[in-house]
């Protein structure tokens, strides 16, 4: 019989570190397993840009030395427009971002293992009892907690989370520095973080340059290899292939070079409507589940608030008589529709609709966004139906016609109405 906790969480990212922070303030007793090894963590998990707002730092108390840059705007590109909104955020280093995490969880009294690859649960029945550490180490708990992103070991081996192929997106950033930010013609990026619709660039995704202060910024790009994605696609081009097209063409990038002794970033996840979040003794968080944003891809404050939100029900079902049942349990996915992702099927509708347009339609979509009221975009973004029509045009016809024959599962490759999705 191995080690027994009250708690095991799998994955020391923002999701699984962010609720042994919380479960471990209030004197539960818990392991974080984490893959990597503790003296380089985090390496191949160090894949964000890492930018975020002020709901999320001053919501968890992010310290300022863990900040690269404090940005004051964000800018939307077209290939030949922009719009820029007044809006303050916060560039993380990312890797020191998630070292403080886990000093913090530490602080509570939250316990780590590091170079601890969870491989699959133990079970009995129905009920998962712990799980299995680089193949045959045993620890047991009253709660199991995946929070491996979208390795999903355990929520997958429990039919838990249901990840597809065709949903995943693939990201890649360079550091990089001599960059022109204030390049005649285009947004001055100063203190900006900038998000690039461009099929020339992403197709069927995005760019970013991300400004970390004098020339330095954080360059890269995501998009879903899907259908999508194939329409604007140049054969044989891969992700690698489009950063270097961007760096080669984009005038304010053709003298960057990249940041020596900072790593390249990569990274996946995948952009789909969840489906079951739980069963008994167990729950899936953060980018397992999935959790980060379909449209602009902000993940971190989304995958703390479903560790947050993963925390308040271990605690409610650990406190007086022991009950880890199903029922229990999916108390967790109603606060995640609730409070972690609210309005999700409307912002996967915003990002279908997004990433179908065309290049022509991205700079009618900024010339509205300068024409608009300032808060069409913030209502947009919150799922408000009224502020998504208002950014609609006739055009956009054939593309809603698509998206609704999609989403009733009368064309090929539907995203929706998986096996316990809430469509
Ligand atoms: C290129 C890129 C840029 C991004 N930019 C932004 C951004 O600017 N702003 C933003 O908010 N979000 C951004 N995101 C999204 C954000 O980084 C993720 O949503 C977030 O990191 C997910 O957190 P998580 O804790 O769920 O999972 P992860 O961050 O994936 O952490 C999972 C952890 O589990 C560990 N692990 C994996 N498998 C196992 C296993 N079998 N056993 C034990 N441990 C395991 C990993 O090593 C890792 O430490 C970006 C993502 C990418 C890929």
């Amino acid at each position: 019989m191995g080690e027994r906790y009250e708690i095991v969480i799998a994955g020391a990212g923002p999701a699984g570190a962010q609720c042994a922070r919380d479960l471990a303030a209030r004197g539960y007793d818990v392991l974080v397993c984490e893959t990597e090894a503790e003296d380089v963590f985090p390496r191949t998990s160090n894949k964000s840009t890492a930018g975020t707002f002020p709901r999320m730092t001053a919501a968890y108390g992010v310290p300022d030395d863990v900040v690269m840059n404090f940005t004051d705007s964000v800018v939307l590109e077209s290939p030949n427009d922009y719009y820029k909104a007044t809006q303050p955020g916060a560039v993380l280093d990312f890797g020191a971002f998630k070292r403080w995490l886990v000093a913090e969880g530490r602080d509570h009294g939250a316990s780590y293992q590091f170079d601890a690859r969870v491989t699959k649960p133990i079970t009995e029945g129905d009920e998962v009892l712990g799980v299995y550490i680089n193949g045959d180490e045993e620890v047991y708990a009253d709660i199991v907690i995946d929070a491996t992103g979208p390795a999903a070991p355990l929520a997958k081996a429990l039919d838990v989370v249901n990840l597809r192929r065709e949903n995943h997106a693939i990201g890649i950033e360079y550091e990089m520095e001599n960059i022109e930010v204030a390049y005649d013609g285009y947004a001055d990026l100063t203190d900006a973080m900038m998000l690039r619709l461009d099929h020339d660039v992403a197709p069927g995704g995005y760019a970013w340059i991300f400004h970390t202060g004098e020339d330095t910024a954080k360059v890269g790009l995501c998009y879903i290899q899907n259908a999508r994605h194939l329409d604007y696609a140049q054969e044989g081009r891969t992700v690698d292939g489009y950063l270097e097209y961007w760096l080669e063409n984009d005038p304010r990038l053709v003298d960057a070079v990249e940041i020596e002794g900072r790593q390249q970033h990569r990274g996946s996840a995948h952009i789909q409507l969840p489906g079951r979040m739980s069963t008994d003794s167990f729950m899936a968080i953060g980018d397992t589940v999935p959790s980060v944003d379909p449209v602009w891809g902000e993940g971190i404050h989304k995958c703390m608030e479903s560790g947050r939100a993963a925390a308040i029900v271990a605690d409610h079902a650990l406190t007086g008589e022991l009950d880890t049942s199903a029922e229990t349990m999916a108390l967790y996915d109603d606060l995640w529709h609730e409070r972690v992702a609210p309005n999700v099927k409307n912002r996967m509708m915003l990002a279908e609709l997004l990433y179908l347009a065309s290049n022509e339609r991205y700079d009618r979509f900024m010339r509205d966004l300068n024409r608009l009221p300032k808060e069409t975009l913030s209502k947009a973004n919150a799922g408000d139906r009224l502020a998504m029509m208002r950014l609609l045009h006739l055009e956009d016809a054939p593309r809603l016609f698509k998206f609704a024959k999609e989403r009733l599962g009368l064309g090929t490759g539907s995203r929706f109405g998986q096996p316990g999705s809430p469509t």
